[in-house]
């Protein structure tokens, strides 16, 4: 796929060395870069071009930063329009952060008021923080399969082998084991795991914090008994309920997944796709929780230099607005991503394949295992070497897709059914292939 002459190393390989030199292992976040493609130059729409000049159609979104497409032009316009108007100003206060706020509490079903931070791992961290501090108790409880970002309360158990599945499986070294073991680990749609959390350590749970599907282990879609049993069992117990709306915010429905699934949690987080790839994290929900962040009469600390930022509040604006104003975006993105799932089920039903398409609205995943997959169990039956190999071969194809196994794809406001169509072939091809092997 190169376009480099011969015997030479490519454009995208001399900048992953020269990379190397400055920067630890050449990336600036650990999942940035696995493999080929290295760099990219340019993107547009449901496209991206790497160092090479080659073009992929992509699913990768940015690990799911891109909604509507790249550089969608409504976007861009408002930024340069912020970047020529206030600017980077941080000093005060911008009229587009409290216009970016005021759309939260009109769209999110739980949100009452709003702050903004500037990725998600930021957003979560305060979540997290003004549940211990409302509560006065010590321990959360996350699920195995869920990620929140890389803070210490909320790195460990990301996905752990069956072995370490309850032990204490961090995410890094350096943190210390109190914060490890403040954070309980349960199953996801398994609400007696939960319980029995919260039996064991009664009075003592901050919070529930969850991805309401989550994605970054492809895509677990909650049974409505769970969902409804968790809200329930928090509300009883005096536990902070916090939906993680990181990746299905504004994705899967203007109010995010609380909005599908009719279940109103009490704090909700945010980034990634709100502001449409421009750096943005973002906090709302019950506003006596949130009155804890007032700075004249609160107790829980909120500072960050960029917090608010003009330039991520014009970005998140026209992100809501033209989502607000192009309700058929969720319709087709909802229908290409059946049309992508029914379309790899039939694929590897025909080939034999023990594999499952599984997905809600745009995203879809493809688990290497039979389904259903509902829980962390059936995700440990996932073959990931299966996963990768697919990866590797729909990369060579000019199919760009996450690069690890137990994650998902998207598909934004700028894919149409014949680039799911071509999708699908490349996919019969790559699988069928791969079953000869
Ligand atoms: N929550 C979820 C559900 C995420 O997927 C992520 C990022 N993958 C985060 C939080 C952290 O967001 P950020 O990378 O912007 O810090």
């Amino acid at each position: 796929g190169s376009d480099a002459p011969a015997g030479e190393a490519s454009r995208g390989r001399r900048l992953a060395e020269s990379a190397a030199r400055v920067i630890p292992g050449g990336v600036n976040s650990a999942t940035r870069y696995i493999g080929e493609p290295y760099a990219f130059v340019s993107a547009d729409g449901a496209y991206v071009t790497d160092a090479d000049g080659r073009r992929y159609l992509d699913y990768h979104a940015a690990f799911g930063a891109m909604v509507l497409g790249h550089n969608a032009p409504v976007v861009n316009d408002a930024v340069r329009a912020a970047v020529d108007g206030p600017g980077l100003i941080g000093l005060g206060v911008s009229e587009l952060e409290v216009e970016l706020a005021r759309r939260v509490v009109e769209v999110i079903p739980s949100a009452e008021s709003a702050i903004s931070t500037m990725s998600g791992t930021e957003a979560t961290f305060q979540a997290v923080r003004l549940a211990r501090a409302v509560t006065g108790r010590p321990y959360i409880v996350k699920f195995q399969g869920g990620f929140h970002g890389s803070h210490d309360a909320v790195a460990r158990n990301v996905i752990s082998a069956p072995e370490r599945a309850y032990g204490r499986d961090p995410l890094s070294k350096g943190i210390l084991d109190p914060a490890l073991d403040a954070t309980l680990i349960a199953e996801f749609n398994d609400l007696a795991s939960v319980r029995t959390l919260l039996d064991r350590h009664p009075g003592q749970v901050a919070a529930v914090i969850m991805e309401p599907i989550p994605h970054n282990v492809g895509a677990l879609v909650p049974t409505q008994e769970f969902v409804e049993g968790l809200r329930a069992l928090t509300a009883e117990t005096g536990t902070v309920l916090i939906f993680d709306e990181v990746i299905t915010g504004f994705r899967h429905a203007l109010g995010g997944y609380q909005e599908v699934c009719g279940v109103t949690p009490d704090l909700t987080t945010f980034g990634k796709g709100m502001a449409n790839g421009v750096p943005i994290g973002g906090l709302a929900g019950r506003r006596d929780l949130m009155e804890h962040f007032n700075h004249t009469g609160g107790d829980v600390l909120l500072a960050g230099t960029f917090n608010g930022s003009p330039i991520s509040s014009a970005a998140a604006i026209a992100t809501i607005d033209h989502l607000r104003a192009n309700p058929d975006f969720y319709e087709r993105t909802h229908a290409l991503g059946q049309r992508m799932r029914d379309g790899l089920s039939a694929i590897v039903a025909d080939l034999g394949i023990d594999a499952t398409a599984a997905g809600f609205g745009g995203v879809f995943a493809l688990y290497f295992a039979k389904g259903p997959i509902r829980g962390y169990r059936d995700l440990m039956r996932n073959d990931n070497s299966a996963y990768v190999a697919f990866h590797r071969r729909m990369t060579e194809a000019g199919y760009l897709m996450l690069p690890m196994a137990l994650k998902r794809n998207h598909i934004s406001g700028a894919h149409t059914a014949e680039e799911i169509d071509a999708t699908l072939s490349a996919a019969a091809d790559v699988l069928a292939g791969m079953r000869k092997d």
